[in-house]
C-alpha cells in the first residue's frame, strides 16, 4: 500500500525530475512539498525500501518504474478529475486544482477508466496540460511561449506555465482562455512588455510575465 503522503511525493518527484531531466534532490523536494529537508530525507528511505525510487549517488533520486507508473496514475485521475468538475460540474480552470488534489487519491481502475470515457478521452486538462492514458502514454503538443512571438506571427493559446489562481483569472479578465487566437502586434524595447490582438479584435497591452507564462501553438 502507498499512503497518501507517499504519493505526494513521488508526484513531486516525478514533476522535478521531468521539468529538468534529471534527478530530483532533496532540497528541490523539500521546497516543492514546503516541508524541511530532514522530513524528505525520512520519507525518501520508506519510498525507496519500496522500491519506487532509486538514489543516484551525490544527486538526488528518480523514480524507479513501478514510482513512475504510480506517478502517472496520480496525475491522470488528477486531470480527468479536472476536466470533470470543469466540463460537469461547472467549476472555473482557477477552482479546480484543488479539488483534484484531493481526488486524486481516490482508489479504483475502474471508475478512472469511467471517468475517462464518459468524458471521452479527453487528452489535455483544463490548463492544456496532457492526461495520460490508461497505458500511461503522453500526448505532447507542441507550444512555445507567447514571449517567443515576433510581430505578425499568429498563435492559438494552448496552456499556461504558471497555474495559480491569480494568473488563471487574471487571464479570465483579459479574455485570454484556451482557443483564443492571439496575434502579436508589437514588442515594446523599453520593458519587453508586447502589444497583442485578441481573439482578432480586441487589442492588449501585456506585461513580459504573462507572455512568458502563456504558451501559444503557432498557426
Ligand atoms: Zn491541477
Amino acid at each position: 500500500m502507498v499512503s497518501q503522503a507517499e504519493e505526494n511525493y513521488l508526484k513531486a518527484v516525478f514533476a522535478i525530475s521531468e521539468k529538468e531531466g534529471k534527478s530530483a534532490t532533496t532540497n528541490a523536494i523539500a521546497a516543492t512539498m514546503q516541508t524541511t529537508a530532514a522530513s524528505v530525507t525520512d520519507m525518501l528511505k520508506r519510498l525507496a525500501d519500496k522500491n519506487l525510487i532509486a538514489y543516484e549517488k551525490y544527486r538526488g533520486v528518480l523514480l524507479t518504474p513501478d514510482g513512475r507508473r504510480i506517478a502517472t496514475e496520480l496525475i491522470r485521475k488528477h486531470r480527468l478529475w479536472e476536466v470533470f468538475l470543469l466540463e460537469k460540474l461547472g467549476f472555473a480552470w482557477d477552482e479546480v486544482h484543488e479539488l483534484a488534489e484531493q481526488l486524486e487519491h481516490v482508489q479504483g481502475d475502474a471508475l478512472v477508466d469511467r471517468l475517462d470515457a464518459y468524458l471521452g478521452y479527453p487528452k489535455y486538462d483544463p490548463h492544456g496540460d496532457p492526461i495520460p492514458d490508461a497505458q500511461g502514454r503522453w500526448t505532447l503538443r507542441q507550444q512555445v511561449p507567447l514571449v517567443t512571438l515576433q510581430p505578425g506571427e499568429r498563435g492559438t493559446v494552448t496552456g499556461v506555465q504558471d497555474h495559480s489562481s491569480a494568473f488563471l483569472q487574471y487571464l479570465d479578465q483579459l479574455g485570454l482562455g484556451l482557443g483564443v487566437e492571439v496575434e502579436m502586434l508589437e514588442r515594446i524595447p523599453y520593458d519587453q512588455s508586447a502589444r497583442v490582438r485578441a481573439a482578432g479584435k480586441t487589442e492588449l497591452m501585456l506585461s513580459e510575465k504573462v507572455c512568458q507564462n502563456l504558451f501559444v501553438k503557432t498557426n
